[in-house]
């Protein structure tokens, strides 16, 4: 079973993500943990995408092409994917669909989770603050400069790649102000579809 999950940072992803891991046994995927592994790691792969990445642009179809092929290909991850932020154009959604067709798979359902920017900006705010007060250091990109330069990237990707899954009758665009476990029944019921 696999799974699309689009949604701008602090929509409640990862949260979703977990509870999806759980449940099905799902693995998590996103391809800027990814090429953020592999530039940290000074990889070909990572030296490559480093650029690009920097300069806040897409990373070329062919290479998140290739590391969605692999992924499917590992053992760890034959119960399904939830594909976080992975798929940002249509090249690359079409590329999926065609790899996933000659392994006989297909994509179960594909989410946005819709939240206002205002409650997005809020939501890290408190995030900073309940950290700091723990004592520890803040993620890197919890800053409100790199939160809204990530809002603006994913409203630029979700605006082609939602009317894809849309026109498909895959995706359900769910409220993501809601309680998680809200949002988590709403995903639950589609999914259940699927099995
Ligand atoms: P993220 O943290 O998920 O927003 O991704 C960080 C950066 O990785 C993006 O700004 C892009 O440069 C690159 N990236 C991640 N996923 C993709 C994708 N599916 N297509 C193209 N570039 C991507």
């Amino acid at each position: 079973m696999h799974v699309i999950l689009m949604g701008p940072p602090a929509a409640g992803k990862g949260t979703q993500s977990k509870f999806l891991e759980e449940k099905y046994g799902l693995m998590h995927f996103s391809t800027g943990d990814e090429l953020r592994a592999e530039i940290a790691s000074n990889s070909p792969l990572g030296q490559k995408v480093q650029a690009v990445m920097n300069a806040g642009q897409l990373v070329s179809d062919d290479i998140i092409l290739d590391i969605i092929k692999d992924r499917l290909s590992r053992p760890e991850y034959k119960n399904g994917i939830i594909f976080d932020g992975v798929i940002r154009t249509i090249p690359q959604a079409e590329g999926l669909e065609t790899i996933l067709h000659d392994r006989r798979q297909e994509i179960c359902a594909a989410f946005d989770l819709n939240v206002d920017e205002a409650i997005l900006i809020d939501r890290v705010e408190s995030r900073v603050k309940e950290t700091l007060a723990r004592g520890e250091t803040p993620r890197k990109d919890d800053n409100l400069d790199v939160l809204k330069r990530r809002i603006r990237e994913y409203k630029d990707f979700s605006k082609i790649v939602s009317p894809y899954y849309d026109d498909k009758g895959l995706l359900t665009v769910i409220d993501g102000t809601q309680s998680i476990e809200s949002v988590s029944q709403k995903i639950d019921n589609v999914l259940k579809k699927c099995l």
